[in-house]
């Protein structure tokens, strides 16, 4: 669960027991409840606490999509970019990234 802006601050408010119960019981609401009856709290981040964040979190936008593709073209023929900012439409995302690997690994393979 990632809260940001007046949720996120507002989430830290909260403090991090009633943070996790909240994003149980919203994964309670979308995958029922006996999807959810193992799940535990692993990880709690505060963001908005960390002086060198300050609650910050950038991602592209998608306006700027055709650039994303842009950002994946090799440099002559020797430097090859994977990376979510190099996906042409998924950028900002996990799989996004992940599909840029295989791209940029194919594209090294097939020099
Ligand atoms: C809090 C948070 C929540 C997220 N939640 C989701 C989500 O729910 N779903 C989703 O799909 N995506 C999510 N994302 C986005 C997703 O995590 C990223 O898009 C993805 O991890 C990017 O992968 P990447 O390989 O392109 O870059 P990264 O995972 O950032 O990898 C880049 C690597 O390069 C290294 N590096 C940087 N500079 C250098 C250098 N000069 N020399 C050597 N190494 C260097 C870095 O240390 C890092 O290990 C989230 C991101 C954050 C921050």
């Amino acid at each position: 669960m990632l809260p940001w802006r007046s949720r996120g601050r507002a989430a830290a408010r909260r403090g991090p027991e009633a943070t996790l119960s909240a994003a149980l019981d919203e994964l309670r609401l979308l995958f029922g409840p006996e999807a959810c009856k193992n799940l535990q709290p692993l990880v709690y981040s505060d963001w908005v606490n960390l002086p060198l964040i300050g609650g910050a979190y950038s991602h592209a936008i998608s306006r700027l999509a055709d650039v994303m593709g842009v950002l994946g073209t090799p440099y002559y023929d020797r430097v090859f970019f994977p990376g979510e900012a190099t996906h042409s439409y998924d950028f900002s995302t996990a799989h996004g990234a992940f599909e840029t690997g295989l791209r940029a690994a194919r594209e090294l393979l097939a020099r």
